[in-house]
């Protein structure tokens, strides 16, 4: 009797340990069903939105606006780490918007030709904004050499400051302009960073001219088509009262294009239709402007 109830005793603790060894591998079986299906949906979710952003923002390596500005002063020994302020530097404000006064910078060539200086962006080993798919300092200069070809035809004489992939630094492109006795300047860049659409930029405290011009090509340049109107502006994206270096260094009326941002999709979809547009619109504001105020 007391060894049935023994073997008794026995099997059901035998029966209990079978079942709690059930119960731990049902539990395993069900968490590891669960992970799996996040694991799945966690990779889909990485997959889909790396395809959406390489497809469609192609913002694989976008640039942060600090970084951005810095590309606009340039690289390594270019870097202008001190925009000087107007506040803080009057002699030299004085000095350059003598300088900028119409009157005494328009000077026309012994043939009479009107002398324009288109500044492409970045060059050689500094990219600009770049991405995997494309680099800023190739559409400037796509852009560059269209307006040179643009305004040739109208008996212009442009100067480009680089006509090829090379580098050059601010300090030279500004030399170009000056040697050359250019009466207008426009650089040519590509934004980028978080936002999208085309915008103009001008000296922080610009003469009438050169806002003429400013607004000249950025109304054009809008005629055509651009994706957002972001404006003409004056001074740095951080500072108003700072200027990108060769706005602030050139001495003829002059502005900066930022012709849409180069890790938008959208942006370079009309970029890649219209550039020969653009140019032909910057040709047209520069032509205008200089009706405007000497004829
Ligand atoms: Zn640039």
């Amino acid at each position: 009797m007391e060894k049935q109830k023994i073997t008794r005793a026995n099997s059901s603790s035998l029966r209990a340990k079978r079942r709690r060894k059930k119960r731990i591998l049902r539990r395993i079986v069900i968490v590891t069903y669960y992970s799996l299906w996040v694991l799945f949906f966690a990779l889909i979710i990485y997959f889909g939105s790396s395809f959406i952003r390489s497809h469609f923002f192609d913002s694989s390596d976008s640039i942060s606006a600090e970084s951005k500005i810095i590309m606009y002063k340039g690289n390594n020994n270019t870097l202008d780490t001190s925009p000087t302020t107007h506040k803080s530097d009057s002699s030299t404000k004085a000095k350059l918007e003598e300088n900028k006064d119409p009157a005494l910078k328009q000077k026309i060539t012994d043939d009479g030709k009107l002398i324009v200086c288109i500044d492409a962006g970045h060059g050689g080993n500094d990219k600009g904004c770049n991405t995997k798919k494309r680099n800023e300092k190739t559409d400037t200069l796509k852009v560059a050499l269209e307006v040179k070809k643009y305004l040739s035809q109208k008996d212009v004489k442009v100067i480009l400051t680089r006509s090829s992939d090379k580098y050059l630094s601010l300090e030279e492109r500004v030399k170009i302009a000056k040697k050359n006795k250019c009466d207008y300047f426009v650089s040519i860049h590509r934004n980028c960073g978080a936002g999208s659409g085309f915008e103009t930029w001008h000296y922080s405290t610009p003469t009438k001219e050169a806002e003429s011009l400013s607004q000249n090509v950025h109304n054009n340049i809008v005629k055509y088509g651009v994706s957002k109107d972001r404006g003409v502006k004056g001074g740095t994206q951080e500072d108003p009262t700072t200027d990108y270096y060769v706005l602030r260094n050139t001495t003829m009326p002059s502005c900066l294009v930022e012709l849409g941002f180069l890790n938008q999709y959208r942006d370079n979809l009309y970029f890649d239709e219209k550039y020969k547009d653009y140019a032909q619109a910057i040709g047209d504001a520069i032509l205008d402007t200089y009706k405007q105020y000497h004829k």
